[in-house]
């Protein structure tokens, strides 16, 4: 099955498609400042995921 990534738009197989723990809630909040209308419920990719936690760490969060 196919989703598509709320964040970044592409199509992602289902089991590419990542829930953000709710511990990382840093990631969330940097992602919905970037995406107002996502939410973690939505999932992302693991592109994205990799994306926004390497500009987490370039701001020094
Ligand atoms: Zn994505």
């Amino acid at each position: 099955m196919e989703y598509k990534c709320s964040v970044c738009q592409e199509k992602v197989e289902g089991d590419l498609l990542l829930y953000i723990n709710h511990t990382e809630s840093h990631i969330i909040e940097h992602i919905k400042s970037k995406h107002p209308d996502w939410a973690e419920e939505n999932g992302l990719c693991s592109k994205c995921e990799e994306y926004y936690r390497k500009q987490l760490k370039g701001e020094g969060l």
